[in-house]
């Protein structure tokens, strides 16, 4: 069964999914929250706890979407050495070029003090002992944004594509677009769905695909 340490955002930030592979030389972060002093340095707390025991790790973030209240809180991240930080195409062109899709202008304080190197186009898997993970593209509420599934624990990581309570996030900011947000929850609804842990609010560990389907009936309306 996968473990997943979740951090879980307070105000705007995101909620933060930490997973550590079996053969535990890999720790994949998923969204980083709006900033480590708003999580109360909640990540860097969860990390140290998760890393005491470990050698030769490395550090995994993989962003959902370039959105700011996902993005900024790399704070949390000083004093690892071995972070990579990984996004498909859009979101990382968005993220290294620090443009308006971000809302970074909108918060206003805030810095991104990385780049994003690695890119995962379509389908691709990310390589971590344990869990068989994919990344599946999934635009709408931003034109990159993209989600990860774990086939084996049927767990679907959807930052701000699906929430709970059959939300969705918005599509009335730059790059959002209702109709494709409606394609990628029917994609989405087409996997074999156990788990589903979104970039706010609770997750769902029952009728994850029928709330999927609810959310994207709201779309249609
Ligand atoms: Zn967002």
């Amino acid at each position: 069964m996968l473990q997943v340490e979740i951090i879980r955002g307070e105000g705007l930030n995101s909620n933060i999914f930490i997973l550590k592979s079996d053969d535990e030389e890999k720790i994949l972060v998923i969204d980083l929250g709006l900033d480590g002093l708003h999580t109360n340095f909640a990540l860097k707390k969860a990390l140290e706890k998760i890393t005491k025991k470990m050698n030769n790790f490395q550090i995994e973030v993989f962003l959902t979407h370039c959105h700011i209240d996902h993005i900024l809180g790399s704070d949390n991240l000083a004093g690892y050495a071995n972070v990579q930080y990984s996004a498909s195409p859009q979101t990382a062109k968005h993220i290294n070029e620090k443009d308006a899709v971000t809302l970074l202008s909108m918060y206003g304080s805030g810095e991104i003090n990385y780049s994003i190197e690695k890119i995962y186009n379509d389908t691709e898997k990310i390589s971590f002992e344990g869990a068989d993970l994919e990344v599946i593209h999934s635009p709408g509420h931003t034109d990159g944004c993209a989600v990860i599934y774990d086939k084996k624990s049927k767990s679907l990581f959807a930052g701000d594509v699906v929430f709970a309570g059959a939300g969705c996030g918005r599509v009335d900011l730059p790059t959002g677009n209702r109709t494709t947000l409606i394609t990628s929850l029917s994609k989405l609804a087409e996997l074999e769905l156990e788990h589903l842990y979104s970039g706010h609010g609770p997750d769902l560990h029952t009728n994850v695909k029928e709330n999927l389907l609810a959310a994207k009936r709201m779309l249609e309306w």
